[in-house]
């Protein structure tokens, strides 16, 4: 990988662990300037240190973020914003996912997730968007799933948050495309990460076994080095997490 991603400017949602943090030291490890927002200050706040102590000279700050709400998303994106000089790449990774029978499952529940998995992430595509269009273009990756082009039982309302993404992200990126605004969508299988650590059927990580967050991660900045919008399987096939998805019994 070439420099050119030297000095660039990334914010990345839910940056305090898993993919998240994997992303914002993959970005740093390439030479960008990073900005991590969670709703775990504390987590954030440490995780950045981490990051800092590991690669002195590295430009990572950290932020509290709540991405269900509109003040405190533009909060965070001036701050990224002031902290790094600008803005080039904006990455909607925060997420969430409750598992259990759709009908049980409690309507609160369900609440947050929407809010979270995909008012979240439209949030961030329109203020991120409306702030890279006013500087002159950007790039805004947006983390879907595997549950975004397959479906399981357990995880219903996770399924039609991330459909939803991949779909949101199909449109962004014809629609934004004039305004020099790339927009990706990557759609991971199964990452090693608390978010499904003890969830995942023994049977399904003996078949298709882990993607790491560093393969995710990897994938996103080569995405953004390419310069390329559109969507992506991590693995690049897609296959076994999808297949798994797919045929995944009751
Ligand atoms: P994770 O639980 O390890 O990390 C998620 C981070 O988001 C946490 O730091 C959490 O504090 C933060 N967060 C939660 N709610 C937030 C909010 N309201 N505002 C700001 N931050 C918030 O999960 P992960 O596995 O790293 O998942 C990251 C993304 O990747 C999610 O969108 C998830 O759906 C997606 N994904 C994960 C997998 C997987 O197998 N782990 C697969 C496909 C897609």
């Amino acid at each position: 990988m070439s420099t050119k991603l030297n000095g660039k400017r990334v914010a990345i949602t839910g940056g305090a662990r898993g993919i998240g943090a994997a992303t914002a030291e993959a970005f740093i490890a390439a030479g960008a300037r990073v900005a991590i927002g969670d709703i775990d200050a504390e987590l954030a706040a440490k995780s950045a240190t981490g990051m800092a102590n590991a690669r002195p000279g590295a430009t990572v700050a950290a932020f509290e973020l709540d991405v269900t709400d509109t003040a405190s998303f533009s909060a965070f994106l001036d701050s990224a914003h002031a902290e790094l000089g600008g803005l080039d790449v904006l990455v909607n990774n925060a997420g969430i996912m409750p598992t259990g029978r759709f009908l049980d499952t409690d309507q609160g529940v369900d609440d947050r997730q929407l809010d979270i998995n995909l008012r979240g992430v439209v949030l961030g595509s329109r203020l991120g968007g409306r702030r890279f269009v006013a500087d002159g273009g950007g790039h805004l990756v947006n983390i879907a799933s595997v549950a975004g082009v397959a479906a399981a039982p357990g995880v219903a309302t996770y399924c039609a948050t991330k459909h939803a993404v991949v779909g949101l992200g199909s449109a962004l990126h014809q629609e934004l495309a004039e305004d020099g605004v790339k927009v990706t969508t990557i759609c991971p299988g199964f990452v090693n990460t608390e978010l499904i650590a003890g969830i995942t059927p023994p049977w399904l990580v003996r078949k298709i076994g882990y993607v790491q967050p560093e393969d995710v991660a990897n994938a996103i900045v080569d995405e953004v080095w390419r310069e390329r919008g559109g969507q992506r399987f991590v693995p690049r096939s897609g296959g076994a997490a999808l297949k798994a998805m797919t045929f995944m019994p009751e």
